[in-house]
């Protein structure tokens, strides 16, 4: 494209927009791939066989538009959430789309868009004021300034922000992406107790890899018609390739949707791929457990290097100690292990692999010259050398 077209389209594009940066986590083609947080796993044989074949009954009425209303898929996804939570969910409570992204694409557009604003907390989930600006909302910084750590986000501090901004939407993530640890529901409460007339969206796109006693925000939809739980099959499912994300709600909410999608946006090969894998979720979430055993084992492992890592109820964990972390990125990436620099100074972040991408991502780490560092290389104590 020559500099005069450039200058042309610059000129043509909406005014917010100039200057913005699109979403741009790196797709390298390397060994060790642990940066986007997709499930190490490849989709089992069984589950291939059955995907395959939905698709392939499906093929002869794609002349004919899919069920605008995905009913079936709505009922599936209410039978697996039920069971997830065990908190009873309908169908007339779920939605979907093209992801999670396109359902809080679907929740701003609808609850916030121009001249209106959406409060996060950064940081978290980097699409949140992608998406928000998208739609044409002005977007919020919030800030996390907890007592106890620099990630954590306590009630009243959230509650105060609330009430200062009044936003039309708020965002909470739980586990929180990039940091990890899921939050208290009592900060959700204080939230939806705070704020009558602004939607509360949770986003706990890896709730399935929580540590146990971890409670869901779907416990409390009964009692709040302003709170909104999103999810994906993105994660947990081994499904990021799929495209399909969920949320649920109280049904008017669900209903105020249908007025911003785009008709037949979930196409028929997604609505049966979708049920083929909710019908499979055994073998298909078999693999969550296994992550979770990595995740932790990251964690315990890089304490022991003299990293600083952050608790995680997801399949990734967030870690500090790095003198400069854009150098550690390279130089992992140079050992053939891509990881995350998701913006926060001395930190990375790094999926959960399957163990040997684990052992590959420790080793390297540990391989980094010391001036890598922040801390001293702790003095090895028995079996961890
Ligand atoms: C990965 C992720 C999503 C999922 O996006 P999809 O569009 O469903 O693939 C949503 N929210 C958070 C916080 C995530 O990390």
């Amino acid at each position: 494209m020559t500099t005069a077209t450039a200058a042309l389209v610059a000129r043509l594009l909406r005014e917010d927009l100039r200057g913005q940066t699109a979403y741009g986590a790196p797709q390298l083609d390397v060994p060790v791939r642990l940066n986007t947080n997709e499930n190490s796993y490849a989709v089992p044989v069984a589950v291939i066989a059955a995907i395959t074949e939905a698709v392939a009954d499906c093929a002869r009425d794609l002349n004919r538009y899919p069920d605008r209303e995905f009913s079936a898929l709505r009922a599936d996804l209410a039978s697996w959430l039920t069971e997830q939570t065990g908190v009873p969910v309908v169908a007339e409570q779920m939605w979907a789309g093209n992801g999670s992204n396109e359902v809080l694409h679907h929740l701003v557009t609808a609850f916030a868009g121009p001249g209106r604003a959406v409060l996060g907390f950064t940081p978290a989930y980097s699409m949140h004021p992608i998406i928000s600006r998208t739609a044409g909302s002005t977007w919020i910084d919030g800030h996390r300034g907890a007592p106890t750590g620099v990630f954590d986000l306590a009630a009243a501090d959230v509650v105060a922000q609330v009430r200062e901004h009044r936003p039309n939407l708020v965002f909470l993530c739980s586990p929180n992406n990039p940091t990890g640890t899921a939050l208290d529901l009592d900060v959700v409460e204080a939230v939806l107790g705070a704020a009558a007339d602004t939607v509360v969206v949770v986003d706990e796109a890896y709730a399935e890899f929580a540590r146990p006693g971890t409670p869901s925000a779907i416990s409390l939809l009964a009692a709040y018609p302003t709170l909104v739980v999103t999810r994906t099959m993105s994660k947990a499912f081994a499904l990021a390739g799929g495209r399909l994300g969920y949320l649920a709600a109280a049904p008017e909410v669900v209903d105020a949707l249908r007025l911003v999608r785009m008709p037949y946006h979930l196409s028929t090969p997604t609505q049966a791929i979708a049920r083929a894998a909710l019908a499979h979720r055994a073998s298909l979430l078999a693999e969550v457990e296994a992550i979770k055993i990595q995740r932790d084992r990251m964690v315990e492992r890089l304490g022991v290097l003299g990293f600083d890592p952050v608790p995680s109820d997801a399949n990734f964990v967030l870690f500090g100690g790095l003198a400069d972390e854009a150098a550690s990125w390279q130089a992992l990436l140079d050992q053939g292990v891509l990881v995350r620099d998701v913006g926060i100074a001395h930190h990375l972040r790094v999926t959960a692999g399957t163990p040997e991408e684990t052992t590959a991502f420790l080793s390297a780490l540990e391989a980094l010259p010391a001036p890598h560092r922040m801390h001293p290389v702790p003095t090895p104590q028995g079996a961890s050398a």
